[in-house]
């Protein structure tokens, strides 16, 4: 409910980020692209961008990679 609960992760432009589930090309690392109301994450293997509220890309992404 409060700011903070909402945001697990702080997020980084540049920042390399593994998602839970694959994208359907196989590849589960993506580059944070943008940071704003919206984040854009880029697939690492395939180049595709998706956005998501923040809040979306929490429940997405499993951990940062390092
Ligand atoms: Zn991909």
């Amino acid at each position: 409910m409060t700011k903070e609960d909402a945001e697990m992760f702080d997020f980084i432009q540049g920042q390399k980020v593994i998602s839970k589930k694959p994208h359907p090309c196989g590849n589960s690392e993506w580059t944070v692209s943008r940071v704003g109301a919206d984040i854009k994450l880029t697939c690492a293997a395939c180049g595709r961008t998706v956005m998501m509220p923040r809040s979306k890309v929490e429940k997405f992404v499993k951990k940062a990679a390092e």
